[in-house]
C-alpha cells in the first residue's frame, strides 16, 4: 500500500508592525490553499519564513539575531529559510550576498510567487544545489483582495483596506518597502466585515500605512468607516495608522459622533518644531496640527488623542526638541510611543541629512519625553476614576489570570477581578473605575 506522502511543515515568524502580523495570516492562508501546512515549533519545521520590519535599527537588529540563531539549526538539517517583507524589500542585496542561508527573499507585494519559491528551493536542498529565489518587484496594484486571511478567532480582527504610502516622510522607509498607495475595492472590504462579524468577531481595526488616505473610486475613508460601522454585529470600528493632513470634516464628525466609530483618534505628530516638520516633510507646521487638535476636541472633547514621536531627528537642537517637548505637555495625550530616530537605508533623510544627534543626546530625549508622557498618561487616566465606562471585554489580563482585561472605545485598558465581575470576551460590559496608572483603568463592582 501506499503511503500518503508528508507535506512540508511551515513555521512562520512575524516582527514589526500590526501590518505584518496581518500579511502573516495572508501567506498562511495562500500557503495551506496549496497544501502547505504550519507548525508552531520551530524545531520541527522543514521552512522558516521571517515576516520582517525595517522601520527602525531594533526590529532590524532582532532579526538579524534571529537569522543567526537559523544558522546552528540549519547545519542539523535540510531546512529551507525564507525572509518576507520590508527587510526582504529593502536589503535585498545585503540579504543575498552576506546571507548564505537565506534561500528566498519575498517583498510584500510578493506573497503570491511564495508556493513556487519554496518548491524551487526545496528540490535544490534536495539535489544538493545553491539557490536564491527572488521576488522583490513591488507592484502598483497588488491588494490580495481576493485572500480573506484565516483569523485566530478573538474579539478584534483586522482589515488591510489600503497597502503602501505615498508620502515620502524623510526619516520613513515604507514608500520604499511596501511601495505605492492602492486602496481596495469597498465592496470586498464590506463583504469581508460582514464575514468577520458572522464569525463573531466584534470589532473591526482598519489597517494601513496611511489608512485614512484611502480612496476607492467616490468612496473616501470617512464613507468606508461609517458604512462598516452599520455592519450588522459590528459592535465597534477603529483605524490605524493615519497620518494628520487627511482629517476632512467628514472624517472627524464619524469618529466623533457615530456610536460604533471608537472616540480615539491616533495623530502622529513626530515633532513639535516647524524645521524639524519640514525637513520630515510631514506637510504640516506645529500650528496647523494644534488647530486639527482643537477642531477635533471641539467636536467631542471626550476623544482620547494618542501619538508617535520620533526624538533626535538629524540637525535637532535643544531648543527644536523643546518645541516637541511643550507639544506633549500642550496637547496632553493620553499616551504617546516615543521613538528614538534611526537612520534607514534609502530614505530621503539617509541620502540628504547627516544624522548628526549623538546617540546620548538622543536618549536623554526620549527618556525625558517618556518620563513627561508616564506623568501625564497617569494624570488623564485618574480623570476616568469615579466614571462608569463602556469596556469590550477581550480575555484575560496579562499580569493575572485572576483578572480580566477589556478595552474602552479610547482604547485605554481597564482591569477588574474575575470573581467579583464575571464577564465572557466579546462581551460589552460597563465598568466603575476606582483606580488608574499610565497604562491601565481599575474597575471594580458597581
Ligand atoms: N503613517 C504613520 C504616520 O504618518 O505617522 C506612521 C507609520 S510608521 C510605519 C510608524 C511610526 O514609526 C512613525 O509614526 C514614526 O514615529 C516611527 N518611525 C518611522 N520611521 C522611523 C525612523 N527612521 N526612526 C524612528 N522612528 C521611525
Ligand atoms: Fe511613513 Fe507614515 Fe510618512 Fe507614509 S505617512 S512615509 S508610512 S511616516
Amino acid at each position: 500500500m501506499k503511503t500518503k506522502p508528508v507535506p512540508p511543515q511551515i513555521h512562520i515568524e512575524t516582527f514589526g508592525c500590526q501590518m505584518n502580523e496581518y500579511d502573516s495570516e495572508l501567506v498562511r492562508t495562500l500557503l495551506k490553499r496549496k497544501g502547505y501546512v504550519f507548525t508552531e515549533d520551530r524545531e520541527c519545521a522543514d521552512i522558516i519564513l521571517m515576516n520582517t520590519c525595517a522601520i527602525r535599527e531594533n526590529a532590524h537588529t532582532k532579526v538579524y539575531t534571529h537569522l543567526s540563531d537559523l544558522k546552528a539549526l540549519k547545519k542539523t538539517r535540510p531546512l529551507v529559510v525564507g525572509v518576507l517583507g520590508c527587510m526582504a524589500q529593502n536589503l535585498k542585496e545585503d540579504l543575498t550576498n552576506k546571507e548564505p542561508l537565506v534561500d528566498i527573499l519575498a517583498g510584500p507585494d510578493s506573497y503570491r510567487q511564495l508556493p513556487i519559491l519554496i518548491s524551487n528551493a526545496m528540490r535544490a536542498q534536495q539535489q544538493g544545489e545553491k539557490s536564491k529565489g527572488l521576488a522583490v518587484d513591488l507592484s502598483e496594484y497588488e491588494t490580495y483582495d481576493d485572500i480573506v486571511p484565516e483569523r485566530v478567532p478573538g474579539v478584534n480582527a483586522w482589515i488591510a483596506v489600503m497597502r503602501g504610502c505615498d508620502n515620502f516622510c524623510s526619516f520613513c522607509v515604507v514608500p520604499y518597502t511596501r511601495g505605492r498607495e492602492r486602496s481596495r475595492d469597498p465592496e470586498g472590504i464590506i463583504e469581508e466585515a460582514g464575514q468577520i462579524a458572522a464569525q463573531g468577531f466584534k470589532q473591526i481595526t482598519l489597517l494601513g500605512q496611511n489608512v485614512n488616505s484611502y480612496r476607492s473610486g467616490d468612496w473616501d475613508f470617512a464613507h468606508l468607516i461609517t458604512a462598516l460601522a452599520k455592519v450588522p454585529g459590528v459592535e465597534r470600528a477603529r483605524f490605524t495608522l493615519p497620518h494628520p493632513k487627511d482629517f476632512p470634516t467628514s472624517l472627524l464628525e464619524a469618529v466623533a459622533f457615530h456610536p460604533r466609530i471608537c472616540k480615539h483618534i491616533h495623530l502622529p505628530s513626530q515633532s513639535g518644531n516647524d524645521r524639524i516638520l519640514g525637513m520630515m516633510n510631514r506637510t504640516y507646521t506645529r500650528r496647523e496640527y494644534l488647530l486639527l487638535v482643537d477642531r477635533i476636541r471641539s467636536m467631542n472633547p471626550d476623544i482620547v488623542l494618542t501619538t508617535d514621536i520620533i526624538a533626535g531627528f538629524c540637525s535637532e537642537t535643544d531648543a527644536e526638541f523643546s518645541d516637541t517637548y511643550r507639544l506633549l505637555e500642550e496637547v496632553r495625550y493620553h499616551s504617546a510611543f516615543i521613538f528614538l530616530y534611526s537612520e534607514r537605508t534609502n530614505t530621503i533623510a539617509a541620502r540628504k541629512f547627516p544624522d548628526d544627534v549623538p546617540a546620548q543626546i538622543k536618549s536623554q530625549r526620549v527618556t525625558a519625553l517618556v518620563e513627561l508622557q508616564r506623568r501625564i498618561s497617569t494624570e488623564r487616566n485618574r480623570e476616568y476614576v469615579g466614571a462608569t465606562l463602556s469596556v469590550l471585554v477581550e480575555g484575560d489580563a496579562k499580569k493575572s489570570p485572576l483578572q480580566a482585561m477589556g478595552k474602552t472605545d479610547g482604547n485605554i485598558t481597564v482591569v477588574w477581578n474575575k470573581t467579583a465581575l464575571p464577564s465572557q470576551p466579546g462581551q460589552l460590559v460597563t465598568r466603575e473605575i476606582y483606580d488608574a496608572s499610565a497604562s491601565t483603568l481599575y474597575a471594580r463592582a458597581l
